[in-house]
Order: structure tokens, then C-alpha cells, then sequence
């Protein structure tokens, strides 16, 4: 099936299929559901739910209950472990990805096969296709800040690494690619080298030998863009004598990746003058990648949640190109495409396709609360929900964990927008850490500071993207009176104990800045009860907020004002 979409990979033929998917969305769905039912009924998970091949929708909203990722995580273990092939789907899964979700403080594992990888194709082709008939690209390279994480085999001798490595890794994404024209322009070795810097500086450099052929600079995340050109004006001289002379910058050192960049770099005194000029030619970079990359068309990645903050610094750069939001999925599957590519990432907004899942929705609108979930073409515009999932690889009515909102109707397919997670408290860019998480940190941390016979009388954080890069705070009230040397410690091992992969990595690249942790007076979280309870709440029912965002003036006003010291981390 995807050797003969790659054959024939027309634009308009997607745009075509898409059109006929989306109106018909009920039916698409039902039959769906039908395939998905009638292809796994004799997996252990279903044949326990008493399903006994029923396939409508009534009788699965019956029978399979709502779950979330750790009720399924006996089940996905024992298959990672190699135990009996037919645990949730009938055909042996033989990929995992890890999310970066941290639920419990620990990745989480979920189900990759061949239908994620043939749906991940499909959003990419029909949102390029839209893409394409606005902002047209011809043969070229895409200058993609891309990188893989290490693949190991699990217990079972499954195959697992993070769900856009298994999806780089395999041979359909680079055919998808070079069907659609932008191929790479960095040699496999450097994205998946094993050096995070390296691959960067590398990417940054291929981009530079290839700058009149680019057409589109782009990466999964807006943030790893911004961080790319930021690293840019670091390490632009050095970049611009690596192609005078033609010699690699000995900070390269992964044999793999010098190897390969052996194959590219040639002395190029001319290119080298020309980027010289221009760069000196800029004002505060303004317009970078504009001038660096004059044939490019568009920005292209994920800017929409956690990504938006971002997105000025990436304007400044782009020098008025495009940008572009990216579609919305998870390593649990894909969800939806961006089929209006002129609506600024602010307003983007994602049309489910019917075809690659089965999509339910949890009305959060008041009065609707605990309400049964509704099917795809039942939504109803303006409103928020949250998602669940049903799909090819072994997800059955799974709550994602996403508030979306309904903006309109693509024929009979809604389109959502992305609000937030539902229980995330803490990301600046790749990293998600959730209630949980914060409160696990803070328990370890909380430990030291027993020792010296003090406590955490309570505790909350806030994400501080006033410095640059940003990082988390979080501030606690302590019983007892201040000792440096062990709130240091308290600090250090806050940051250390947030192991969220994405949030290791920025740390360690600096892309996340050092926590910061902030003592209040003592009585300040009174302060925080009196002024929920002046708003109407009641103190029975009073939680902590445990992350304050921006927006809550007021209680960002108490915390700040009550700090009376600051530590930063020095963990990393
Ligand atoms: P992961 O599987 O760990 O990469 O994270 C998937 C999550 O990233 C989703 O459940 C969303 O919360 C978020 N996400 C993915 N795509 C988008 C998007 N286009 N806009 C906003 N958030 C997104």
C-alpha cells in the first residue's frame, strides 16, 4: 500500500481522497471501527471486554471501558517482554515508542506498527498537499533540525526508541520525503548521531554547502528551530571557515558523522565570503533565515501548545517567510491536519482524518461534566473536550490526555485546536512533566531537607519565560529556619529528579535554563487560601494550585512578593 502511494504520490490525488474522507466522516469512522474491531476481536483485551464481535459504536461505548495509559501499561509490558503475541493487537507488535509523557516520573511505552507508520505518511502527504497549493515548492532540500534518540531492544527484543526515531529510522520516511521534494540535506549519520551538539552544528553546516537549493527549514518542534539559529550566531565564523578551508571543526568528533561530512565539505572560499556578508550584513539576525536561505518558501513544524512562545523569536529569524504550523498527533498515533496552512500558528487549527482512528470526545463544557463521550461528527463548534483514541495498534477508547477545541467543520470533519494537556503543569519546550512529576521531585528534594529536621509546608511552581531560555520555579514554604548549604542541595536535587527525557536533554543543552528555588515567608500559602476563598471557593474543597500560569496576576504578585531567597540550580 505505501510502495504505490509513494509511486503515485500526486497532490491533488490526496487533496481528492482527503475531500471524499472528510465528507463522509460518519460513515469513514464506523467503517473504521468496524475494521479495527473485526481485525482484533480475538486479542485477549477485547475477548475480556465481552465485545464478542460486536463492531458498532453502541455496543463498543458499552462494553470497552475509558483508559488511560496506566491501565494499559500491564498489557503493553507483557508484550515489550515477548510474552503472547495476541495481548492487543492480532498482529505481533514488534516496535514501542516512548512518549515523553512522565505520568509516573518514567517514559511512557506504547504499541508502534506498520498502520502509525502508513498514518503518519498519510497526515504528512495531505497536509504537504495543502501546503503545497499555497506556498508551491519545486526540487529542493529542507533543511530539517531533526535528531534521533538511541533505539534498544526491550526484554522481549522488541525494537524501541522515541516515536520519531522509529518513525526517521524507517525507509518510508525518506521516500515520503524525497516524493515530496525535500529531502534532508544532512546525511543520515548526523541525524542520527549520537551527539546531540554535533548533529546541530553539522545540520547548521550542510544547510549553509546547500543554501540556494533549500526550500523549507523546519524541524518536529518550533523550539528546536529557534535553538538551532540561536546556537547559529555562536558558531557562525567557525561554520563559515569550516567551508573556506574545506576542514570540519575538530569540536566533531564522532567518526561516523566527520566521515560523512568528508563526503560534502570541499573548500568553498566564494560561498564562504558570500555567508560573511551576509551575516555581518544583518541587524540583531533579524531575517536570517531569509537571507542565509533565499529560495526558502516556508518555516515549517509544530507551533501551536507549548510551542508558542516561541514563535517571536522565530518571526525575528524567518524576516517575514511563512510560518507554517504542523500537524497534531502523538506517539500514541496522529489526530489531525494543518489544511489551512495560511492561518498564522496563533489560529491553527488541525481536521481530523476519519480514516486513521476512531476519535471519541469528552464534553468539558459546565453542566456536561461526567458526561458520556460523543462520536467525531457530533461535536459541537466552539466547544472544548477531551480526546480519546481508538486506533490500529492496540489503543482502545484511550484518553490521550488533550483539550481540544471544535473551530468549524472541514465538510463533516471538525477541525480542533489544541488548548493544553489536561493534567500537564510544567513545559517551556520539548520537556512535559505533570503534577506527578513536580510532586515526586519535590518528595526527593523534601528528603534532604528532614534531615535537618524541616519540612515543605507546601509547595507550587510556575514556568519563568522572562529569562532566556526559560526555566521552572518553584517556590516552597519551609518550617524551619533558612540553611544554604542544604537549600542548595534542595535545588539541585529538585532539577536532578525531573527525568522527563525532554526536559534531561534542554537541560542539558541549555535550552531549559537552572531551576530556580524560591523560599517564601512564612504564612504566604494562607495568603494563596484567602484569596481563592475571597474568589468564592470553598476552604473544604481548597487544593494548592500546584503550577500558577502567567496569567494568574495576582497570585504570582503574592508568591513573588514573599520570596525572601532565591537559589538556581548548579545540577547541570
Ligand atoms: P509525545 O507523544 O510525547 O510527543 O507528545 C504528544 C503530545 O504533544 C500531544 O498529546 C499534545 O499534547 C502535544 N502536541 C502534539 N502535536 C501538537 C500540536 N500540533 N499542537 C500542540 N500540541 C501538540
Amino acid at each position: 500500500m505505501l510502495e504505490k502511494m509513494e509511486e503515485n504520490f500526486d497532490p491533488e490525488t490526496i487533496i481528492e481522497e482527503f475531500e471524499a474522507l472528510s465528507k463522509d466522516a460518519e460513515r469513514v469512522q464506523r467503517e473504521t471501527l468496524e475494521k479495527i474491531l473485526e481485525e482484533n476481536g480475538e486479542t485477549e483485551y477485547l475477548q475480556r471486554s465481552g465485545l464478542n464481535g460486536r463492531t458498532d459504536p453502541n455496543s463498543f461505548k458499552a462494553f470497552v471501558p475509558l483508559v488511560t495509559h496506566k491501565d494499559l501499561e500491564p498489557y503493553i509490558q507483557r508484550i515489550a517482554d515477548g510474552h503472547s503475541p495476541s495481548i492487543l493487537t492480532s498482529k505481533p507488535i514488534t516496535t514501542i515508542s516512548l512518549s515523553s509523557g512522565t505520568t509516573q516520573g518514567k517514559p511512557k511505552f506504547v504499541p508502534f506498527n506498520d498502520e502509525l507508520m502508513e498514518s503518519t505518511m498519510q497526515i504528512y502527504k495531505t497536509s504537504f498537499a495543502f501546503r503545497n497549493r499555497e506556498y508551491p515548492i519545486g526540487n529542493g532540500k529542507a533543511l530539517q533540525f531533526i535528531y534521533s534518540s538511541k533505539q534498544f531492544k526491550t526484554k522481549g527484543g522488541l525494537t524501541a526508541g522515541t516515536a520519531t526515531t522509529n518513525v526517521y529510522r524507517n525507509s518510508q520516511f525518506k521516500k515520503t520525503m524525497k516524493a515530496m521534494q525535500t529531502p534532508c540535506c544532512s546525511p543520515d549519520e548526523v541525524i542520527f548521531g549520537p551527539d546531540f551538539h554535533q548533529s546541530l552544528y553539522c545540520h547548521l553546516l550542510c544547510g549553509l554547502i546547500f543554501k540556494d537549493q533549500v526550500q523549507v527549514v523546519s524541524s518536529t518542534f518550533a523550539h528546536s528551530i529557534v535553538h538551532a539559529f540561536r546556537t547559529f550566531e555562536q558558531v557562525w565564523e567557525e561554520l563559515v571557515d569550516n567551508i573556506r578551508n574545506g576542514i570540519l571543526s575538530s569540536q566533531i568528533t564522532v567518526t561516523s558523522i566527520r566521515l560523512s561530512m568528508g563526503k560534502i565539505l570541499k573548500p568553498d572560499p566564494i560561498l564562504a565570503d558570500k555567508i560573511y556578508d551576509k551575516c555581518l550584513g544583518l541587524s540583531n539576525w533579524y531575517g536570517l533565515i531569509k537571507e542565509l536561505f533565499p529560495n526558502t518558501k516556508y518555516v515549517y513544524g509544530i507551533m501551536t501548545g507549548s510551542m508558542e512562545p516561541y514563535l517571536n523569536k522565530l518571526r525575528h529569524y524567518a524576516g517575514g517567510l511563512p510560518l507554517l504550523s504542523a500537524d497534531y498527533g502523538a506517539s500514541e498515533g496522529w489526530i489531525g491536519a494543518n489544511v489551512n496552512p495560511k492561518l498564522p500558528p496563533e489560529l491553527a487549527t488541525f481536521a481530523v482524518l476519519p480514516n486513521i482512528g476512531y476519535f471519541e470526545f469528552i464534553p468539558l463544557k459546565e453542566g456536561l461534566n461526567g458526561q458520556d463521550p460523543v462520536g467525531l461528527t457530533e461535536v459541537e463548534n466552539g466547544e472544548e473536550y477531551e480526546i480519546i483514541v481508538t486506533n490500529f495498534a492496540g489503543l482502545y477508547r484511550y484518553r490521550l490526555g488533550d483539550i481540544v477545541k471544535i473551530k468549524g467543520f472541514h465538510n463533516s470533519t471538525p477541525e480542533l485546536q489544541f488548548i493544553c494537556r489536561s493534567n500537564l503543569l510544567l513545559t517551556i519546550n520539548i520537556d512535559k512533566n505533570t503534577e506527578k512529576d513536580l510532586q515526586l521531585s519535590v518528595e526527593a528534594a523534601a528528603k534532604l531537607l528532614s534531615e535537618e529536621k524541616q519540612e515543605v509546608v507546601d509547595f507550587t511552581s510556575r514556568v519563568d519565560l522572562s529569562t532566556d531560555p526559560g526555566h521552572y520555579v518553584i517556590f516552597w514554604e519551609i518550617s524551619g529556619e533558612l540553611n544554604d548549604l542544604v537549600l542548595e542541595k534542595c535545588c539541585n536535587c529538585l532539577d536532578t529528579s525531573f527525568v522527563d527525557a525532554g526536559y534531561v536533554s534542554s537541560r542539558k543543552v541549555n535550552a531549559i535554563g537552572p531551576l530556580e528555588l524560591g523560599i517564601v515567608k512564612k504564612g504566604t500559602f494562607h495568603k494563596i487560601l484567602d484569596h481563592y476563598v475571597g474568589l468564592g471557593a470553598a476552604v473544604s474543597q481548597f487544593k494548592t494550585p500546584r503550577c500558577v500560569g502567567n496569567t494568574n496576576v495576582v497570585v504570582l504578585q503574592i508568591l513573588s512578593s514573599n520570596v525572601v531567597k532565591s537559589y538556581f540550580s548548579t545540577a547541570f
